[in-house]
């Protein structure tokens, strides 16, 4: 088993700076990175990874490079200490935390070299009816836009003027930043990322190139919808950076609550009142739903708070099959602003309940016993 050159490992020279080994090997580690090696490929990545992180701790250290040079890998034992035998954990270790800063801030190169960002998401909040939730509904929405700026052309600088490269990353959009043993890519704090500094700004868009303008949006509100969902309408938000992609706009709903109705996911929940005649009697009655009127027939004796189900008389979810339930919450009603007349009649009704016992009274018999068995 023959071990590689280790300059030939890092593709340098024998004469390498230590900056140009160090440039090689992290150019080599972003390589191998797991994030961009996946199945098959990431174990070979990861192989080469090691071989290039041995050579990289030879080569970066002076007096084992001098070794190294004079002897050859006889110079330089694998078994002290250095060497492959560590495992893969040593990568996320060294660059775990440099990886992280560089691919998370969803920045990367463009053409020019420049840091290309894509632009913010942007997000509406439409409020609709429950109707309109149900049945779906297309909306015109008006959202800002940006257009280049006519004053200057979307260079940003004042007319007759032109804006000049950043001196701190030289036009680059970002910097190195020694963090520790590395030194770590950032987005140019002088310039944001631009690579441009603008000396006299365009007083017509602030220096911004762009200019905020309305437009309008046909947005297609699906049925079914529920409140706190939301529609991704894509590259309607804020525009990129340097030729980065736009963002997204996120149309958030809000469902206005109803008078009559109470949503419970695809099921629809509503009070309705009966007067107790009706309720002891039984009898039709009539119930909203949110496509017009039904009946149902209530049964003698219906207590308060008895509830009826209408199938599929709910609203049908965007990813349903089918629609939910309505169901009616019998809310018996006590009469009120009785005449004397009514009184009496009561009165007599009471008289006569009396005199059958507790057989009028469904949850008396129970009630009384559980009255009787609490004070005793
Ligand atoms: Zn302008
Ligand atoms: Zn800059």
């Amino acid at each position: 088993m023959s071990k590689r050159d280790f300059y030939e490992v890092l593709g340098v020279a024998k004469n390498a700076s230590d900056e140009d080994i160090k440039k090689a090997y992290r150019k080599l580690a972003m390589k191998y990175h797991p994030d961009r090696n996946q199945g098959d490929a990431a174990r070979d990545a990861e192989e080469k990874f090691k071989e290039v992180k041995e050579a990289y701790e030879m080569l970066s250290d002076s007096s084992k490079r001098a070794a190294y040079d004079q002897y050859g890998h006889a110079g330089v034992d694998p078994n002290r200490g250095m060497g492959g035998a560590e495992g893969f954990g040593g990568f996320a270790e060294a660059f775990g935390d440099i990886f992280g800063d560089m691919f998370s801030q969803g920045g990367r190169r463009g053409a020019g070299g420049r840091q290309v960002y894509r632009g913010n998401d942007l997000s509406y909040a439409m409020e609709i009816t429950l109707e309109e939730a149900a049945n779906g509904k297309d909306a015109q929405i008006r959202i800002p836009s940006w257009d280049s700026c006519d004053t200057c052309h979307g260079s940003g600088a004042k007319p007759g003027t032109s804006p000049k490269t950043c001196t701190t990353c030289n036009g680059m959009g970002s910097v190195q930043m020694r963090q520790g043993f590395f030194s770590v890519q950032q987005t140019c704090p002088h310039c944001r990322g631009t690579g441009k500094i603008i000396p006299e700004p365009c007083t017509s868009c602030g220096g911004q190139g762009k200019v905020k303008r309305q437009k309008t949006l046909e947005v297609k509100i699906p049925a079914g919808i529920d409140d706190g969902m939301r529609i991704r309408s894509s590259g309607n938000g804020e525009p990129g950076t340097n030729g980065g992609p736009a963002g997204d706009l996120y149309i958030e709903i809000r469902v206005k609550s109803h008078d009559i109705f109470e949503r419970d996911g695809d099921d629809l929940h509503c009070n309705v009142p009966v007067s107790f005649i009706t309720a002891a009697l039984g009898g039709e009655i009539e119930v909203p739903t949110l496509s017009g009127k039904a009946a149902i027939d209530i049964p003698e004796g219906t207590q308060a708070g008895k509830q009826f189900r209408l199938r599929g008389k709910g609203i049908k979810g965007v990813r349903s099959s089918y629609p939910g339930d309505l169901y009616c919450h019998i809310v018996v009603e006590t009469p009120v602003k009785l005449t004397e007349y009514q009184r009496k009649l009561l009165r007599e009704l009471e008289d006569s309940l009396k005199k059958g016992g507790s057989k009028h009274s469904p949850s008396g018999e129970s009630w009384t016993d559980r009255l009787k068995s609490f004070f005793s």
